[in-house]
């Protein structure tokens, strides 16, 4: 294993602008997949830290240094971030490595510039956040203020851990809320960093807090907290399904960005060289531990050899290895537990008769870690377990299509709605595919785009509620509220 340059692991709470250990000296151990090393005890949130950095993030709403900050400042503080964040950006990604097992070209080249560009697009977003003047009957003056929710609960996965936390958090700030953020057991560690350097960058204690620790115990607590008035949850369906419940309790604001089973559809009209391409990137991108991950491949029967062929060739040419070297395209998947998870479903697909044409290999990097080769299943059947449930690993489950129709029915017949890809040079019939398909996101000619300006999220059991884009974040972090201003006395 190329040996990373050392950087220093945060290992506490990061509560009102200060590092804390757990209220009852709890820690847990954050694992580099990779090495199978622990690579830092980390203190470990239970119910009075949350309540701790809830309070904490209720005083900073309160405080006029936030309470009552200009816009134009909380802007000027998000861009500082960023800054921040570009000026550590190898560190950053280093500990983003070490945690998650992403190739560090990744996490360096992708992540963090992203973390940056999403930090600056909500910075610019500050000072924009307004209300409207409304026309109403009879002598009065009404007008609409958006203002913040207030305390955000944000709870994230393991997946894309820095660029998750600026998802949430970004648009949370810029429109004047605190946060407190549950970052995922497994990768504890950028969210922290991230946290201290807010408070680097000018925002005041206790607008940012990160309470690592274990989603039943520490999650579970903030999306209970009577102090919290909005959860915003990116993680799987069934989580979602709990933390809606939950939320009832104290009617939070909730929003839910889930799973997904999203097919990538290539017709035989497309630039075949670009769909397999864009349909192997689509599913071994970020080692298939991806929401969006292009899982399904739905191939127009004449071209499904063909496309077969070309997903096994660069299947084998997704070099497995160390995060470190350059050459790694399929780093370590994140834990044990998901690799079992990985591997038991790569079992199933063998089971249910699909054909193993590529991959479906646990390896190990210099005797250690937890790898998988790039896994390509033809010859599915709709009903098999691989095409239906989400894996969250590299594991492709190609199924032929006839026609239009039956793509779009294929497209469909999933419990999940959050993303799609579609090939094809037939314009019209992209933009009709674009149109029925039930998903959140629809990429044509492309996959696995994404921009802080663009909404990302889920129709049908991937959530509701979107993470980025204007509009979308003015919806989840404001309130409305409507003022009557009498004008005849
Ligand atoms: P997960 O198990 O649902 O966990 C997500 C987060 O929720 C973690 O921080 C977890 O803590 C916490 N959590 C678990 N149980 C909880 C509870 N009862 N109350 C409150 N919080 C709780 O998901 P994951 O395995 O980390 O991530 C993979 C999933 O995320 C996939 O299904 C993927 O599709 C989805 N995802 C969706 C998007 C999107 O934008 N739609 C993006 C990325 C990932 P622990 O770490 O302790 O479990
Ligand atoms: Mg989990």
């Amino acid at each position: 294993m190329t040996e990373p340059p050392r950087v220093q692991p945060p290992t506490r709470l990061w509560i009102g602008g200060e590092w804390a250990d757990a209220d009852d000296g709890g820690t847990f151990p954050s694992v580099n997949p990779a090495t199978e090393e622990v690579i830092a005890e980390v203190a470990e949130a239970g119910e009075r830290d949350i309540d701790r950095a809830v309070r904490a993030a209720r005083d900073a709403l309160r405080d006029d240094s936030w309470g009552r900050a200009s816009p134009h400042r909380r802007s000027l503080l998000l861009w500082r971030l960023a800054d921040l964040v570009d000026e550590h950006a190898d560190e950053l990604a280093l500990l983003e490595v070490q945690d998650n097992g992403k190739p560090y070209f990744e996490a360096r080249r992708i992540d963090v510039p992203s973390v940056a560009q999403t930090l600056r697009y909500y910075a610019g977003m500050a000072d924009k956040v307004q209300g409207d003047t409304i026309a109403v009957p009879g002598p009065y003056l009404n007008y609409t203020l958006r203002e913040p929710v207030g305390v955000v609960g944000a709870i994230i996965p393991w997946n894309f851990p820095l660029s998750m936390a600026s998802w949430k958090a970004a648009p949370a700030l810029a429109c004047g809320n605190t946060v407190v953020l549950k970052p995922a057991e497994q990768t504890p560690l950028t969210a922290l960093r991230l946290g201290e350097l807010a408070s680097e960058a000018g925002f005041p204690p206790g607008v940012l807090n990160v309470v690592p620790g274990y989603g039943e115990r520490a999650g579970a607590a903030l999306v209970r907290h009577p102090g919290v008035d909005a959860i915003s949850f990116t993680g799987s369906t069934e989580v979602g399904r709990t933390i809606m419940r939950e939320a009832a309790g104290t009617l939070k604001k909730v929003s839910l960005e889930l799973g997904g089973k999203s097919p990538n559809i290539v017709f035989a009209d497309s630039d075949l060289r670009a769909a397999v391409r864009g349909a192997s990137m689509g599913i071994f991108y970020g080692k298939g531990e991806v929401c969006a991950a292009g899982s399904r491949i739905l191939v127009e029967s004449s071209v499904h050899e063909e496309v077969v062929e070309g997903l096994k060739g660069l299947a084998a040419k997704a070099t497995v290895g160390d995060p470190m070297a350059p050459t790694t395209r399929l780093g370590a998947i994140v834990s044990e537990e998901q690799l079992d998870r990985v591997m038991g479903y790569i079992e199933a697909g063998v089971g249910d008769g699909a054909e193993l044409v590529a991959g479906g290999e646990r390896v190990r990097v210099k005797g250690r870690g937890h790898f998988v080769t790039a896994t390509v299943f033809s010859g599915v059947e709709p009903e098999m377990r691989i095409a239906r449930e989400e894996i969250f690993g590299p594991v492709a489950a190609v199924t032929p299509f006839d026609d239009i129709d039956d793509a779009i029915a294929k497209a469909n017949d999933s419990l999940y709605g959050l993303a799609a890809g579609v090939w094809t040079r037939d314009i019209g019939k992209a933009h009709r595919l674009a149109s029925e398909i039930d998903a959140g996101t629809v990429w044509v000619n492309t996959y696995n785009q994404y921009a802080a300006a663009s909404p990302f999220g889920g129709y049908k059991e991937s959530g509701f509620g979107r993470d980025l884009g204007f509009q979308s974040a003015l919806e989840k972090y404001t309130q409305l509220k409507s003022v009557w201003v009498a004008l005849d006395r």
